[in-house]
C-alpha cells in the first residue's frame, strides 16, 4: 500500500505543521529527480504484479469462516527468506493495510520476451504455497485471493476476536472494526487510519446501496448499538450498507500491475492509453458483491476504497465555504485520475483539474512542461498524512521520501512512477484497478492480457483516448450490479488514428459500447465494426514469432476473459450473488449469514485449490500446453484456433486492411 518509511510518526497536529515542508521539499525532489531522469532512454519492458491474500480460517465445527490475524507473524519469515537470498528470491512480500493481510509480487520483474507469459500462473502458485506452507491447514487456515471479505465488520469476524473501540482513543473509532485488525507490526497504518479521521474532521463514512431482494425490509434502517454519540445514526443512509473506517476499502484486496516504458514520453503515453482501460477491467474482474455481511448492489471495491480514506474537509468538500482550507476538492485521494499527461492527449482534458497554482508555477519555472507541472501540482493539492519524525529533515537531491509520500498517498486507477533516486529502474505506470480472482488461473489471465494490452497500445501505436470525464462516467457504470453484462460504456470507435493527427470535434471519436464488443469486436452505433481487443490481442501475436506452448498458455486466457466478455462465463460477482441466492439458509433478506459465509469461503478454498470446478465461472483451472489439457479442452483449443483464423481473415477483408500497418 505504498511507502514503508522507519521510525516514530507524528501525530496529525504534528503532521499538519508539516504539511507545506513536506509539500515545499517534495515538490524540489520531484524537480531534481526530473532533471536528473528526463533523458532516461532505452529502458526495456519490465512488468511485474502485486496480488493481495486474504488469510481466512474456516472452522468446520463452529462452521464459521473468520479472518485470521496472522499476517504480520507470516510476513516475517517470508520477508527473511527473501532476506537471505535477495538477488535471488523468486517473490517478495509485503505487509498490507490489515494483520489478515499479505502481499505477495514476484520477485524480479518479468521482462519483455512473450515466454515469460509462461511463468506468471506458476509464480503465483508459488506465491501461495509459499504461505500455505506456514499456516495451519490443519485449522482451516487457508490464503484465499478474495477481494472483499463478505462479513467484514460483523461481530466476531476476526481470529482471534477483539472488540470495536469507537471512543475518541480508537484509531478508526469504528463502531464495527477493532483497531487490532490494522497492521500492527508498522505504525504507519494505524497512524494513516487517525490522521485521515482527524484531517476530515469525522469518522470516513461508506454509503452503499444494499440490494433489495424480496424479504429485504423497506426501507431498510439498520439500528447501531454502540454508536454512542450517534454520529453512525446520522451518517447512515436508509436502503445502504452503512460503513464507517478506512478497513472497509483498504482491508480488501486487488491486483496491480506495473509496466516499464522505455522513456519518460512512452511512459506519459502508456499512461493515458491505459485509463480508458480502468472501468473496462474493473468491470471485467468484478469480485465483490457483499459487504458488511449484506448483499450490495455493486459489484466491486472501487467506490468502498474510494471513501474509505476520504480525508477531504466539509470545506473540501463544499459543504461549507472555504475558510480554514485552500481548495474545493472535487474526488477522493483514492479515485480516478484527473488528467491525461501526454501533450496529443491534452484535448481529452476535459474536467476540472484542481492544482496548487504556486506549485505549478514553480515546476514550470524549473523546465517541466505543462502537463506535468499540472498533474504534479494536482497530486500535491493534498496533504501529507503520515510523517516520521525521523524523515522531516532530508537531502533533495539524494532522497525522494517527501514526494513519495504525498504521491504515495494519491491511490488512483492509474500511477505514473517515476525512477527511485540511484537505481537501475526506469519510468513506470502501475494500472491499479482490477479485483482479484479466486484462482492463480484467472488472475494470471487477466495479468496477461493486460501486458497483451500494453504490448498492441505500443507495437500498433494504437490510440484509445476519450474524454476523460467520459472514462469517469465508466468508472461508475463499471460498479454496477453485473456492469459486464448490463453496462454501457464510452469508447473510442476508431483506434488507429494517432492522437497527434485528431482534429475536430473530440465528442465524434468514441460512442457507447457494451464491455463484450469492446473485447470481442462487433458492430457499433454508426454501422461500423469495432475491432476488439482480443482479435487485436491475436493479430499482434500472428506478427511475432511465438511458440507454441506460450500460444496455448494465451489463448487459454484470452478464452476466459473473451467469455467473461460476452457473458458465456460469470464474473466472480455473479457467481458468489447465485451462489448465495440458492443456499438453503438464504432468506432472500440480504443478508450472509455466518453459515452462508463459512460454505462460501469453503467453497472459495476448494476452487482455489483445483478440488472444485464451479460451473459457469472458468472453464479450466490452469492454462497447461495443449497437450496436458484434457480432450474436451483440446478440441476447445482447436475450436478456438479456428475461431482466432476466421477472426483474423474477416479483419484482413473488412475492417482492417494489413497495408495500414497497424
Ligand atoms: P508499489 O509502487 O505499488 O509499491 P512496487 O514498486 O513494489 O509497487 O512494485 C510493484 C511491481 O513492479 C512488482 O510486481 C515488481 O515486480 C514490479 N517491478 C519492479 N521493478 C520493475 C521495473 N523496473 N519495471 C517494471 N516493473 C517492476
Ligand atoms: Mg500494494
Ligand atoms: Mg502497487
Amino acid at each position: 500500500m505504498g511507502l514503508l518509511s522507519e521510525g516514530s510518526p507524528l501525530t496529525w497536529e504534528e503532521t499538519k505543521k508539516y504539511a507545506d515542508h513536506v509539500r515545499n521539499h517534495g515538490v524540489q525532489q520531484f524537480i531534481n529527480l526530473y532533471e536528473r531522469l528526463k533523458d532516461r532512454k532505452g529502458d526495456v519492458l519490465k512488468w511485474g504484479d502485486e496480488i493481495e491474500y486474504m488469510l481466512v480460517r474456516l472452522n468446520d465445527e463452529a462452521q464459521t469462516a473468520q479472518l485470521s490475524l496472522k499476517g504480520p507473524e507470516l510476513l516475517k519469515i517470508l520477508q527473511q527468506q527473501e532476506h537471505t537470498n535477495p538477488s535471488n528470491h523468486p517473490t517478495t512480500w509485503r505487509p498490507e493495510y490489515a494483520n489478515y493481510m499479505v502481499e505477495g509480487t514476484p520477485g524480479k520483474p518479468y521482462g519483455g520476451t512473450l515466454a515469460h507469459f509462461n511463468i506468471v500462473e506458476a509464480n503465483m502458485r508459488l506465491r501461495r504455497e509459499e504461505v500455505r506452507k506456514l499456516i495451519n491447514e490443519q485449522m482451516g487456515e487457508a490464503p484465499l485471493s478474495l477481494t472483499a471479505y463478505p462479513r467484514l465488520g460483523c461481530p466476531k469476524f476476526t481470529h482471534p476476536t477483539y472488540e470495536p473501540n469507537p471512543t475518541d482513543t480508537g484509531a478508526s473509532k469504528s463502531i464495527f472494526i477493532p483497531d487490532e485488525v490494522i497492521f500492527s507490526a508498522h505504525p504507519r497504518y494505524r497512524t494513516l487510519t487517525r490522521n485521515i479521521r482527524k484531517r476530515r474532521g469525522e469518522k470516513v463514512c461508506i454509503n452503499i446501496p444494499i440490494f433489495k431482494d424480496i424479504k429485504t425490509p423497506s426501507p431498510f434502517i439498520e439500528k447501531f448499538l454502540n454508536d454512542a454519540d450517534g454520529e453512525s445514526a446520522r451518517a447512515a443512509m436508509a436502503d445502504h450498507i452503512y460503513m464507517d473506517a478506512m478497513a472497509f476499502g483498504m482491508g480488501n484486496s486487488c491486483i496491480q500491475m506495473t509496466f516499464q516504458a522505455c522513456c519518460i514520453e512512452e511512459a506519459r503515453s502508456l499512461y493515458d492509453q491505459l485509463n480508458p482501460f480502468c472501468p473496462v477491467m474493473l468491470a471485467l474482474s468484478a469480485a465483490s458483491p457483499f459487504y458488511r455481511g449484506y448483499v450490495s448492489d455493486i459489484d466491486c471495491r472501487w467506490y468502498v476504497i474510494s471513501s474509505s480514506v476520504d480525508d477531504r474537509t466539509e470545506e473540501e468538500r463544499g459543504l461549507k465555504k472555504l475558510k480554514e482550507n485552500k481548495f474545493r476538492i472535487h474526488k477522493s485521494r483514492y479515485d480516478s485520475i484527473d488528467s491525461y499527461l501526454s501533450e496529443s492527449s491534452d484535448r481529452y482534458n476535459d474536467i476540472d483539474l484542481v492544482i496548487d497554482e504556486d506549485i505549478c508555477k514553480r515546476l514550470q519555472d524549473a523546465g517541466i512542461d505543462r502537463l506535468l507541472a499540472r498533474h504534479v501540482s494536482h497530486l500535491f493539492i493534498r496533504d501529507p498524512v503520515s510523517l516520521f519524525s525521523e524523515l522531516i529533515n532530508q537531502d533533495d537531491s539524494q532522497d525522494s521520501d517527501h514526494f513519495e509520500n504525498i504521491q504515495s498517498t494519491n491511490w488512483q486507477t492509474m500511477r505514473f512512477k517515476p525512477p527511485p533516486v540511484n537505481s537501475t529502474i526506469g519510468w513506470r505506470v502501475e494500472f491499479r484497478p482490477m479485483e482479484v480472482q479466486l484462482t492463480d488461473f484467472e488472475n494470471a489471465a487477466y495479468v496477461v492480457f493486460m501486458v497483451l494490452i500494453t504490448r498492441v497500445i505500443l507495437s500498433f501505436e494504437l490510440n484509445f483516448l476519450i474524454p476523460i470525464s467520459k472514462v469517469d462516467a465508466n468508472l461508475n457504470e463499471a460498479q454496477k450490479r453485473d456492469a459486464v453484462l448490463n453496462g454501457k460504456f464510452y469508447f473510442r470507435k476508431d483506434v488507429r488514428t494517432c492522437p497527434k493527427h485528431c482534429k475536430g470535434n473530440v465528442d465524434n471519436e468514441y460512442v457507447l459500447m457494451d464491455i463484450n464488443t469492446i473485447i470481442n469486436g462487433g458492430p457499433i452505433e454508426g454501422g461500423a465494426d469495432f475491432p476488439g481487443i482480443i482479435p487485436l490481442i491475436n493479430q499482434y501475436l500472428r506478427s511475432v514469432n511465438i511458440d507454441l506452448d506460450t500460444r496455448c498458455t494465451i489463448l487459454t486466457y484470452l478464452n476466459l476473459i473473451s467469455d467473461r466478455a460476452s457473458g458465456k462465463l460469470k464474473t466472480t460477482a455473479r457467481w458468489m450473488r447465485d451462489y448465495v441466492q440458492q443456499h438453503p439458509d438464504y432468506k432472500q433478506d440480504s443478508v450472509i449469514s455466518e453459515k452462508i459465509n463459512y460454505d462460501l469461503l469453503t467453497l472459495c478454498n476448494k476452487i482455489t485449490k483445483g478440488e472444485h470446478h464451479p460451473k459457469g465461472l472458468i472453464h479450466t483451472q490452469s492454462s497447461r500446453t495443449k497437450d496436458d489439457l484434457p480432450l474436451s479442452l483440446k478440441k476447445q483449443v482447436d475450436q478456438d484456433a479456428n475461431v482466432i483464423q476466421k477472426h483474423e481473415e474477416e479483419m484482413r477483408i473488412k475492417s482492417w486492411p494489413e497495408q495500414n500497418g497497424v
